[in-house]
């Protein structure tokens, strides 16, 4: 077959798939979704034919594919590069940038993991007497009229809730005060830690059903030796050690499984419409209760901040870094971090709760 303005011969799928170093799978996904589609597709055997010119934007794809780029990305970066290359290659750039920011947050994430993992200082520890210092401040924000972001920290309990429907407030409220159960006084073994903790998340969900709400739920349970993290939701928990400041709990929105499909880019799940859209939550019938349960094993020195979304959602990650780095008191701590979110307005309510881990003054 030959193409009508004479410009050379067409190739089939097969050939432009073999020359441009893709496969047929892969071209048949870009011409369905409109990254790569073919110069004509005969009506009779459904059969796709390329011409010779397109193969610049087929390898163009290739490379980018190389880099993992989300394919969202990567036809924008291949229209910019028919209209505007210096756009294009400034999207590159900051696609590289993200990724490389992203390595440097995971790379903390991996030492911290290996060593947790592999019992690093265990032995040495074992003597070693623990506590922690804490606070927890909620605040309305200058925005809406009701709070319904609830935090609280105790000798063994530390927690922040985010409520949302028409009850969300007594709704957050009732998933910590369930949590609290667990603060009574008895002593939780570590090795029970994770039992206690998705019981103490089912009476929970319980609660917060009997209202016409839900609510996320991330809170932390302390043995003594060992903190308990249980997490629903897109409220956050974060370690400040050895300079090393990263996130240990993972979002629940639609955004962020689309981006973790490479669906969308960091850039459209910053402005997507449904960003706050949560897919699992305490308390909602159409949404799955399945909460992340984990043990972190702690040192001296460690600091935690866990916080709604009226915090992380509104501050930069540089500023919130700055703040929990850069203010001893856990008290005064929480207190900055609320001023940063009112220093952005606070569109939302805030919740935090910031947390050491220091040796014990007396044995
Ligand atoms: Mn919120």
């Amino acid at each position: 077959m030959t193409s009508e303005d004479g410009t050379g011969t067409l190739l089939t799928i097969g050939a432009f798939a073999r020359t441009a170093r893709l496969s047929i799978k892969a071209l048949r996904l870009y011409d369905e979704i409109g990254l790569l589609p073919p110069l004509c597709t005969d009506p009779a055997t459904g059969y796709r034919y390329y011409e010779p010119a397109q193969l610049e934007r087929a390898r163009l794809v290739a490379w980018l594919r190389r880099l993992d780029m989300p394919l969202a990305r990567i036809r924008l970066v291949c229209d910019l590069c028919e209209t505007d290359r210096f756009a294009a290659v400034a999207e590159i750039r900051e696609f590289w940038l993200r990724v490389e920011a992203d390595t440097a947050a995971r790379r903390d994430l991996v030492s911290f993991l290996i060593d947790q993992l592999s019992g690093k200082e265990d032995t040495v520890r074992q003597t070693e007497q623990l506590e922690i210092r804490y606070a927890a401040l909620s605040d309305i924000g200058s925005v809406r009229e009701v709070n319904q972001d609830a935090a609280f920290a105790g000798e063994r309990l530390l927690a922040v809730a985010d409520g949302f429907g028409e009850q969300g407030a007594p709704a957050s409220a009732a998933a910590i005060d369930a949590l609290r159960e667990v603060d009574d006084g008895r002593v939780v073994e570590s090795g029970d830690l994770l039992n206690v903790l998705q019981d103490a998340v089912q009476r929970a969900n319980e609660a917060v059903s009997a209202f016409d709400a839900g609510t996320t739920l991330t809170a932390m349970l302390w043995t003594g030796s060992h903190l308990g993290l249980v997490h629903i939701g897109d409220s956050r928990a974060y370690l400040l050690r050895d300079g090393r400041f990263f996130q240990i709990t993972h979002d629940h929105t639609l955004v962020q499984s689309m981006l973790d499909e490479g669906r969308i880019t960091p850039q459209e799940a910053e402005s997507h419409p449904k960003r706050t859209l949560l897919v699992r939550a305490l308390g909602s019938g159409d949404v799955v209760v399945e909460p992340e349960v984990q043990v972190a094993d702690v040192r001296a020195g460690d600091r935690y901040l866990l916080c709604t979304d009226g915090l992380s959602a509104n501050v930069a990650d540089a500023e919130i870094r700055r703040v929990v780095e850069g203010t001893a008191d856990p008290a005064e701590a929480v207190r900055n971090l609320l001023a940063s979110a009112e220093h952005e307005g606070s569109p939302d309510n805030v919740a935090c709760v910031v947390a050491d881990v220091v040796r014990a003054t007396r044995s």
